[in-house]
């Protein structure tokens, strides 16, 4: 099995590359720099620059603005300055919060991909996304008295996930809540919003090659500087060391939606945390779903949706999009690709 390569293949820390532009030679040099802290996870962004410190500069200003992200779509604590999405939740069913733009952006995203998906996506799910939550934390440190949500509790949750009761003014830039039941939980839909944001930061400062991985939600920019694609490794859902398979990307992103990730156990029953909108359970048809396709931030809330969405709707909705590629790892251990996958990828190879 290879090993695997945690976004970035096989990076040596740093390897020079020689150019020739115009009769000039010079060298860039392959960097990377690793982060813990925004989304709660891994940071590692990786690219080629004239020198360490440019290179340094560009890595930490993108972290900066991932941790500043992550501030504002943090629904569990406040900040000083600041109204982030705990804000919005707290006053569900009182009063409009004033936002930035970002929250805005990214809450129109998650009802357009709700629209999408039929609902296989929905970030109004907080209250029964919560009750889930709080069992998890509980069969984590207690596994010995590990719970599922009762039914009634989830279903009475279920009765305020209207996502139309998040009502978005554009012009002023509110958010309100209608439902005081309700709250927003953005955990499918905000990390790859933010990669896809700060990588666009770094096109916009003249970055041409680049990845930005934030715990496997993987954006590359341009392609390697010797213009071949960067070769990235999807985790094997079977052992998160292993890689199931490559895929080669040049500015497209690839993200992972798993079963393996965050679980607990109750009668030997693993419990994920991505929740079917239907039946309010852990979705049971895949063990993991991966996409590929430009917008982080569309792969993160399709992977997310796929998960909770049957073989054939999931299949047909990948392959009405254009550029737009999955890999379903099916709950029986089999394989399905959307028509264009395999070739950009080394599977089966
Ligand atoms: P991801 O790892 O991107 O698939 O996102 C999983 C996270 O999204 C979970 O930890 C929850 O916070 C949230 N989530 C789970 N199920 C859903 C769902 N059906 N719709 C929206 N968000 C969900
Ligand atoms: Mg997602």
């Amino acid at each position: 099995m290879k090993r695997l390569l945690c976004a970035l293949a096989a990076l040596s820390f740093i390897t020079a590359t020689v150019f020739s532009v115009s009769g000039c030679v010079f060298y860039a040099s392959k960097y990377q720099k690793q982060y813990i802290g925004a989304f709660d996870t891994l940071t590692v962004i990786s690219g080629y620059a004239k020198s360490k410190s440019e290179f340094d500069s560009v890595a930490d200003e993108l972290f900066e603005r991932l941790t500043e992200y992550h501030r504002l779509f943090d629904i569990y604590n406040e900040y000083e300055g600041i109204n982030n999405l705990k804000t919005v939740n707290d006053n569900a069913g009182v009063a409009s919060v004033e936002v930035k733009n970002e929250i805005i952006e990214l809450l129109l995203l998650a009802k357009n991909m709700y629209a999408l998906t039929d609902g296989a996506v929905n970030v109004a799910m907080g209250s029964v996304l919560e009750l889930w939550h709080e069992y998890r934390q509980n069969g984590l440190t207690e596994p010995e008295n590990a719970e599922l949500p009762p039914e009634d509790k989830l279903a009475t949750a279920a009765e305020h996930t209207d996502i139309r009761n998040i009502v978005i003014d554009e012009e002023n830039c509110t958010v309100y809540i209608t439902d005081k039941e309700l709250s927003i939980d953005v955990g499918a839909v905000a990390k790859g919003y933010a990669v896809e944001r700060v990588c666009e930061y770094a096109v916009s400062e003249g970055i041409e090659s680049m990845t930005v991985n934030v715990g496997g939600n993987v954006r590359t920019i341009g392609a390697k500087a010797d213009g071949s694609d960067w070769i990235v490794g999807i985790a094997s859902p079977y052992n998160t060391d292993d890689v199931l398979c490559t895929v080669s990307l040049k500015d497209l992103s690839v993200v992972t939606s798993g079963a393996y990730q965050r679980y607990y156990e109750v009668d030997g029953k693993r419990l994920h945390h991505i929740i079917d909108p239907t039946t309010l359970m852990p979705s049971e048809r895949y063990i993991s779903v991966t996409v590929i396709c430009e917008d982080s931030a569309v792969a993160d809330a399709l992977s997310t949706a796929l998960f909770n969405m049957e073989q054939d709707d999931g299949k047909a909705l990948i392959e009405s999009m254009e550029a737009t590629e999955a890999l379903w790892v099916c709950a029986d251990g089999s394989l399905l690709y959307s028509s264009g996958f395999c070739a950009m990828s080394d599977i089966g190879a």
